[in-house]
C-alpha cells in the first residue's frame, strides 16, 4: 500500500530550541531556582481547570507521589486495571500494598466500572482506574461507587491529554490525576510528569513528599515526612512549556482522523473500534485501538495480520499482555516484605482471585496504531482502511500460504 512513514516523534520547532538555550544558559536548571516548571504548572492547570497542579520527575513518579499523599501503604488494596503500563500497577507494589485486578470491558478497553463494587473489601483504600489510549474510564460509575463507599479515585491520565468526562479535563475529576510526558506521549518532554488536584492539603503533601519531605516552606531544612526527590527539571518544564502551544491543534487533527478511520474500519467485518463512553465528550487518542476477529480474516492468526499490515507500511502493534499474569506479581508478592505484611492465606486467595477472562481474550484481539500516525493526512488514514481490506480479501491466501 505504501512506503512512506508516517510522521516521526517529537516534532521539533525553532521555540523548542530558544527555550531550552534559554534555560541553559541562565544556569538555573533546578525548579526551586527557576521558573519554568512554575510557570508550567500555572498553565496545565489553567488549561485542565484544575486548582493544583504539582510537575514531577515522570509519569511512574507522579502516580507514586499521588498514592503516598493518600496514605496508601502496606495492607491497603488498590483496584487497579489489567489492561495499563506497567507502571500503575508497579507503583501499589512499591507501597507495598495489594493491587487488585478489575476487568476489561473489551469494548471500551477500560476498567469496567460495573465490576468494580463487586471488588471492595474492608481493605480497599482507592481506586485507580487509568484511561487507556486517551479514551475515558466510565468515571459516572466510578466516582459513584467511590462516594458511596468513602474511597479516593486516583485517575492515571497519563496517556489522556486534554481527554474529557462530560466537557470536564480527565485528570480534574478523581481526587488525584497523574500525567506523563515520556518521550511517547501526546505532550512529551522525553521524562515528566505532573500531579493535578482540587485539594491543598493533597498538593501540600505531593509537593513536600516529592521534595524529600521537606516541610513548606521549601527553603527551610526542616523534614516533615518520609520522602524522595521527584522534582522536575527547568529544562523539561521549558520543552513542555513550548509543546503546550501545539497540543490543541494536534489533538484536533487526532480527533478528526480518528473519526474518519473509525467510519472506515467499523465497515470491514471483525475489525471493531474500541468503543467510547456516552460521557467521554473527549479522546485525547494517545493510541488507536481496535479488536481484530480472525474468524472473519478465514482464521488468520493477529499475529499474521499485523504482520502483513507491516508489510503494507501500516505499523501496528498487538498492544499490552494480561499484567495480572506477568511474573513481576507474583515475584513481588513472594517477597520477605509482602510475607510479613501478608498472612499467607490472604496472598493464597489474592492470587486465587485474580482472573480477568474478559481482559485475557482482549489481548488477543487487540491491535494498536500509535498516536503519531493520527497526525498524518486523510489519505494516510485511507490507505490504512485499503491495506486492511487487502488483507482481508487476501485472507484465505494468507492462512494457507
Ligand atoms: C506512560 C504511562 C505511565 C508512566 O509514565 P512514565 O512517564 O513513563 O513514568 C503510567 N501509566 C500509563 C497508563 C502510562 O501510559
Amino acid at each position: 500500500m505504501r512506503t512512506a512513514p508516517f510522521p516521526s516523534w517529537p516534532l521539533i520547532r525553532e521555540n523548542d530550541e530558544k527555550t531550552w538555550m534559554e534555560v541553559l544558559r541562565k544556569g538555573r536548571w533546578n525548579r526551586y531556582g527557576g521558573t519554568y516548571a512554575r510557570q508550567f504548572e500555572k498553565a496545565w492547570s489553567e488549561m485542565l481547570g484544575a486548582k493544583y497542579c504539582l510537575a514531577t520527575a515522570n509519569g511512574t513518579s507522579a502516580l507514586f507521589t499521588s498514592l503516598n499523599a493518600l496514605g496508601i501503604g502496606p495492607g491497603d488494596e488498590v483496584l487497579v486495571p489489567p489492561y495499563t503500563f506497567v507502571a500503575t500497577i508497579n507503583v501499589v507494589l512499591l507501597q507495598h500494598a495489594l493491587p487488585v485486578f478489575v476487568d476489561t470491558d473489551p469494548e471500551t478497553f477500560q476498567m469496567d466500572a460495573r465490576k468494580v463494587e463487586a471488588a471492595i473489601t474492608p481493605r480497599t483504600a482507592c481506586i485507580l482506574p487509568a484511561h487507556i489510549g486517551g479514551s475515558a474510564a466510565d468515571l459516572d460509575t466510578i466516582l459513584a461507587v467511590a462516594q458511596k463507599h468513602k474511597l479516593p479515585v486516583l485517575e492515571d491520565a497519563c496517556q489522556a491529554h486534554l481527554g474529557e468526562w462530560r466537557h470536564r479535563k480527565l485528570s480534574t475529576l478523581g481526587d488525584l490525576g497523574c500525567f506523563s510526558f515520556q518521550a511517547s506521549k501526546n505532550l512529551n518532554s522525553g521524562e515528566g510528569g505532573a500531579i493535578l488536584t482540587n485539594s491543598q492539603e493533597l498538593v501540600e503533601r505531593c509537593e513536600s513528599f516529592h521534595n524529600n519531605g521537606r516541610g513548606t516552606p521549601k527553603s527551610s531544612f526542616s523534614y516533615v515526612r518520609n520522602g524522595c526527590n521527584l522534582r522536575m527539571t527547568e529544562f523539561q518544564a521549558a520543552l513542555l512549556l513550548e509543546q503546550l502551544t501545539r497540543l490543541e491543534a494536534q489533538s484536533r487533527v487526532r480527533e478528526q482522523n480518528a473519526a474518519y478511520l473509525s467510519g472506515m474500519l467499523r465497515e470491514i467485518p471483525g475489525l471493531a473500534p474500541a468503543r467510547m463512553y456516552e460521557g467521554c465528550t473527549r479522546n485525547a487518542y494517545h493510541l488507536y485501538m481496535f479488536r481484530y476477529d480472525k474468524t472473519r480474516f478465514a482464521g488468520l492468526p493477529r499475529s499474521r495480520f499485523l504482520q502483513a499490515m507491516k508489510a503494507e507500511g501500516i505499523p501496528c502493534s498487538g498492544g499490552y499482555s494480561p499484567l495480572n499474569k506477568e511474573p513481576f506479581l507474583k515475584n513481588t508478592l513472594d517477597s520477605r516484605a509482602y510475607k510479613t505484611v501478608y498472612p499467607a492465606k490472604q496472598l493464597a486467595e489474592y492470587m486465587e482471585r485474580n482472573h480477568c477472562p474478559a481482559n485475557d481474550k482482549l489481548c488477543e484481539e487487540g491491535v494498536w496504531l500509535t498516536q503519531t500516525m493520527l497526525l498524518a493526512t486523510r489519505d494516510d488514514m485511507d490507505q490504512i482502511a485499503e491495506a486492511a481490506r487487502k488483507i482481508q480479501s487476501q485472507a484465505a491466501l494468507l492462512v494457507k500460504s
